[in-house]
C-alpha cells in the first residue's frame, strides 16, 4: 500500500532513539539594555525568539536575549556551551519544514520585573519545550535563562494511527434524507447520492476503508459500479485516499477544485501542513470545478462552494432534496478545522487565516436544513441515527446545526490563534 508501511517502519525505528536533551541558558551579570525592541511586555522577547525560528534570523535572538548570555546544552551527559552570539549564529535560515511548526506560550507568570514562561515549539518530528525565565532589564524584558528539552514524535504517524484505530470502525449505512445515504465509517463520511442516471459518491475515505464503503453501498441495495461521479470534500488521505482504486474499479469520473485537484494529483504530497507524511495513491481529476459551478446527474444538481482553509481547495457542496412532500436545503460543509496548523508566519500558506475567516463567513450566509460534514462527529451522526424512527420527524433535519457548527469552528480558530500569539502582528505593531 504505497509507501505508508515503509514510512511507519522507519518511524518505529526512529522512535527507539528517543532523545531527550537539555539546553540551559544562563545570563552573565552585566546585561546591556541596548536593544531595538520596545518590549514593555514579557511576551515581546518570547515572540522575538519565535521570529528567530520562523525567519532563521539570528538578529531576533540578539534582541530577545541579553547580549552576553551563556547557553548550556546537555546531550547524553555531555555539556556544551554557547554564548548569545554563538546561539544567534545558528539561526541562518528557516528550516525546510518551518511552515509546519506551531509555537505556543503555554504558561506565563509575571510579577514586577520577573517572569517565567513555558513555551512549546511543535515540529512534525519533534516537540521542544522551553522553560524560560525573564527579567525586566533597563525597562525592557529579556530572556535570562532557558531550559530546553525535546521529545521525538511523528505527527503524521500519530494522525494515521488515530484515524486507523478510532475513525475507521463500521457504521450501519442508512438513508439520511431524500436520495442521500451515509456509507462511511463511524467517523469518516462517505455520502451516496442516488439518481436515475447513476449515482454520485462524495468522498471514499482512505483506501483501507474502501471495502467497508463498497459493502455499505451493496447493503443498501445499490451497486458501487453505478457510481458515475466521484466528488471530494478535500484532498486529504482520509477523504480521497481511496479515489484511485475506486476509479479503477468503477470508472467513475473524479471532480475536484483546482487546488485540491492539484493536491490529489500529487497524492497528498507537499501538503502545506503535512508535507509528505499523509501520502496516498495520486489520482488526476477528470474535471475541475470552480466556485459556484454545478455538477448535474439524473436531475440532481450539486453546487460547489470553495471554502479554503483546512486545505487550499476545500469544497463544500449544496443541493436540494425532496422528502415527504417537502423540499430541504442540504449542505455538505468541507473540513473547517485549522487549529492544528501554523496560523502565524505560515510561509507555505500566508493567507490561511484570511481564507478560513472568509470561508466561515461565506457558510454563515448560507441556509441548511440538513448539515453534513466530512467527519461524522461534526453533525452528530450517531445521535441522529439513534433517533431515526419510522413516522418520526427526520432528526437530520435541523436548521440550527450549521450555525452551531460554525460557531464551534470559529472558536477553534480563535483559541488557536490566541495560543499562537499572533506573532507576526504583535511584532509588526511594535
Ligand atoms: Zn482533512
Amino acid at each position: 500500500m504505497f509507501d505508508r508501511e515503509r514510512k511507519v517502519q522507519s518511524a518505529l525505528k526512529r522512535r527507539t532513539t528517543k532523545g531527550v536533551f537539555l539546553l540551559a541558558m544562563m545570563l552573565s551579570p552585566c546585561a546591556s539594555a541596548q536593544t531595538k525592541v520596545k518590549g514593555a511586555d514579557p511576551r515581546s522577547p518570547i515572540e522575538l525568539y519565535f521570529q528567530a525560528h520562523a525567519f532563521g534570523d539570528g538578529d531576533y535572538i540578539r534582541q530577545a536575549f541579553a547580549p552576553d548570555a551563556r547557553i548550556m546544552f546537555m546531550e547524553e551527559d555531555q555539556p556544551k556551551q554557547w554564548n548569545t552570539e554563538e546561539f544567534a549564529k545558528r539561526f541562518q535560515q528557516p528550516a525546510d519544514d518551518e511552515y509546519r511548526r506551531v509555537r505556543r506560550i503555554e504558561r506565563l507568570d509575571s510579577s514586577g520585573s520577573a517572569a517565567s514562561a513555558v513555551v512549546t515549539l511543535n515540529y512534525p518530528h519533534v516537540q521542544f519545550t522551553d522553560h524560560l525565565s525573564l527579567l525586566k532589564v533597563g525597562g525592557e524584558w529579556k530572556i535570562v535563562s532557558k531550559v530546553f528539552y525535546a521529545n521525538r514524535r511523528n505527527a503524521g504517524e500519530e494522525a494515521i494511527d488515530e484515524i486507523q484505530r478510532e475513525w475507521s470502525l463500521p457504521f450501519e449505512p442508512r438513508r439520511i434524507v431524500g436520495n442521500i445515504y451515509y456509507v462511511g465509517t463511524n467517523a469518516i463520511s462517505s455520502f451516496l447520492i442516488v439518481t436515475p442516471a447513476g449515482n454520485i459518491l462524495l468522498d471514499t475515505g482512505h483506501v483501507e476503508m474502501l471495502p467497508l464503503v463498497e459493502g455499505n453501498i451493496n447493503k443498501l441495495g445499490f451497486n458501487p459500479r453505478d457510481v458515475k461521479l466521484l466528488l471530494n470534500s478535500h484532498a486529504h488521505f482520509d477523504h480521497c485516499g481511496g479515489f484511485a482504486e475506486f476509479k479503477r474499479e468503477t470508472g467513475a469520473a473524479v471532480l475536484a477544485s483546482r487546488l485540491d485537484g492539484d493536491l490529489m494529483s500529487r497524492g497528498g504530497r507537499e501538503d502545506f501542513a503535512w508535507g509528505d507524511d499523509l501520502a496516498y495513491e495520486p489520482v488526476k481529476p477528470d474535471r475541475i470545478i470552480g466556485d459556484g459551478e454545478h455538477v448535474e446527474l439524473g436531475g440532481v444538481a450539486l453546487m460547489a462552494h470553495l471554502t479554503p482553509g483546512h486545505t487550499r481547495g476545500c469544497t463544500s457542496w449544496s443541493m436540494r432534496v425532496e422528502e415527504g412532500g417537502k423540499s430541504y436545503d442540504v449542505l455538505f460543509v468541507c473540513g473547517l478545522t485549522v487549529s492544528l496548523y501554523k496560523l502565524t508566519n505560515n510561509v507555505r500558506y500566508p493567507a490561511i487565516v484570511e481564507d478560513e475567516r472568509n470561508s466561515l463567513r461565506k457558510l454563515h450566509a448560507m441556509h441548511a436544513d440538513v448539515m453534513l460534514a466530512p467527519h461524522a462527529f461534526y453533525f452528530d451522526l450517531a445521535g441522529k441515527a439513534s433517533r431515526q424512527k419510522p413516522g418520526a420527524t427526520n432528526p437530520f433535519v435541523d436548521p440550527t446545526e450549521l450555525a452551531r457548527h460554525l460557531a464551534e469552528m470559529e472558536k477553534d480558530l480563535d483559541d488557536s490563534l490566541q495560543a499562537q500569539e499572533r506573532q507576526r502582528t504583535a511584532i509588526g505593531e511594535k
